[in-house]
């Protein structure tokens, strides 16, 4: 990797939880030569650049460094996302976290996850699974997303990101390598860019992607504190309204996590005021048992967001490849999909791990092996995420309906005695050669 000669003197470094975690919170200002009537940035050289410091940009990264492959991971924020409520991982994205080697870490903090309940609006329980019983393979626990992004960083070595550096521009430059211009002013040269930048990617953008499309519904969510432990059992708890629906649970001894998505014409704007956004959820829920609203009340004010909620169909024939020469894309930035599978972040770790293992041998090789491995990715992850935008899409839509009829036959028929679990998970069977345990 380029070393950078800064010509200014100062690095800022930025605030964390983690003590341990300080020498990843450097900004390191460009290099430039100063004319008196122009400033020219020189370039720097880099072999993978990963835009984007969330799940997919970091899991990239820690896998690339098991093989051996240094990169470089921009993030455009001054820390990493510290706020934020917590994720639910399937088996699918705790056999990654595994092979990354940050599964027991983390396996060791949060509570496993039995089964789950779904009860209607006034209550009643409708039905209830126990996974195992389904599968025993089965693994569902919640993760607060700030302690998987710490754990991920943590495996990286030091100066593997770099702060508040936001790509503003990107193109290919005359040598075939792709150009990134950061809005610090900083230029970057790289063989390889893998876009990591979450749902507005302007990697995504810049390979002709449309924007995400919003899908009729908002979701309020966060993650309640019981300093002195939380009463619940380790189940995910579903609750079927009109329009509404709701859920909580519990992610350790002492969190637990709470959705409610409620449908809305329009995203909205965007309200940050904590006490606007409770109250707007406990309005939603006034009438229900009062558990739930419960759970709100023990939520600190500064965990609580609303996300409208959207998804990017990778239609073939219409949608642009995942790769344009040496870019790619990886998680949210490529596949977008509505959280109703709770597959997203799984996907984004997936994607990681078997880019990197098509990635690694080529990049020993040359630009033609490159461009060879992202297409390979691409074919391989392809007909596995475009099904799974499509199916989380579907049931989100079939569990927003209003319509009274509906909800009764879905209350009355659909959920007591139609559905099955095991179909309903079948996707978290998931496939990969493991990484070396071992770094290469
Ligand atoms: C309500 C809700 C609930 C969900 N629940 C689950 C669940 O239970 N289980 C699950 O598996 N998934 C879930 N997901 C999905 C999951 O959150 C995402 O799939 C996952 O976070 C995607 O990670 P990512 O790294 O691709 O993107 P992000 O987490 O969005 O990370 C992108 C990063 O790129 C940075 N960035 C953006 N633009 C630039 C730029 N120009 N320059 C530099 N950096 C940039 C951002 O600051 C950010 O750090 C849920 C999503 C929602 C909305």
């Amino acid at each position: 990797m380029a070393a950078l000669l800064p010509l200014h003197s100062h690095f800022l470094h930025h605030k964390t939880s983690d003590p341990k975690l300080s020498q990843y919170y450097l900004t390191k200002p460009p290099k430039t030569i100063k004319s008196t009537s122009l400033t020219i940035a020189c370039i720097r050289k880099e072999e993978v650049v990963i835009i984007g410091a969330g799940i997919a940009g970091l899991s990239t990264a820690v896998s690339l460094h098991r093989l051996g492959v240094p990169s470089l991971v921009l993030e455009q924020a001054e820390s990493l996302r510290t706020g934020g409520t917590s994720l639910t991982l399937f088996k699918n994205g705790w056999k990654v976290l595994d092979t990354m080697g940050v599964g027991d870490e983390l396996r060791s903090q949060y509570l496993e996850i039995q089964g789950m309940v779904i009860k209607t609006e006034i209550g009643r329980e409708l039905r209830s699974f126990t996974f195992k019983e389904e599968d025993q393979t089965q693994e569902v626990r919640a993760v607060e997303r700030r302690r998987l992004l710490e754990t991920l960083a943590k495996q990286l070595p030091v100066d593997s990101i770099c702060f508040s550096s936001k790509l503003a521009k990107i193109k290919v430059d005359k040598d075939g390598e792709t150009l990134l211009e950061l809005s610090n002013g900083t230029r970057i040269s790289s063989k390889v860019v893998i876009g990591c930048d979450g749902i507005r990617s302007s990697v995504a953008k810049w390979m002709g992607f449309s924007e995400p499309k919003y899908v009729g519904y908002c979701a309020f969510r966060g993650l309640a504190d019981y300093a002195n432990g939380q009463p619940f059992g380790p189940r995910v708890n579903y609750i079927y309204g009109k329009g509404i629906r709701a859920g909580y649970v519990p992610v350790s001894p002492t969190k637990v996590y709470w959705f409610v998505c409620f449908n809305s014409p329009s995203p909205g704007p965007k309200i940050t005021d904590p006490l606007v956004l409770k109250n707007q959820t406990k309005e939603l829920i006034k009438k229900w048992p009062s558990e739930l609203q419960n759970i709100v009340d023990a939520t600190p004010d500064d965990t609580i967001i609303r996300t409208p909620l959207v998804d990017r169909w990778l239609w073939p024939g219409f949608s642009p490849p995942a790769s344009l020469g040496g870019a790619v894309l990886v998680g949210d930035a490529w596949h977008p999909m509505t959280p109703n599978l709770g597959q997203g972040a799984c996907c984004a770790l997936e994607d990681a791990v078997v880019l990197v293992q098509k990635l690694a041998p080529a990049l020993k090789v040359g630009p033609m092996a490159i461009e060879d491995a992202l297409r390979s990715y691409q074919n391989e992850r392809w007909p596995r995420i475009f099904p799974m935008a499509v199916r989380a899409n579907v049931i989100g839509a079939v569990l927003q309906l209003e319509n009274p009829l509906v909800c009764a036959v879905r209350d009355n028929v659909l959920v007591p005695k139609l559905i099955r679990l095991g179909p309903m998970l079948e996707h978290t069977n998931f496939e990969f050669d493991p990484l070396p345990q071992t770094r290469v």
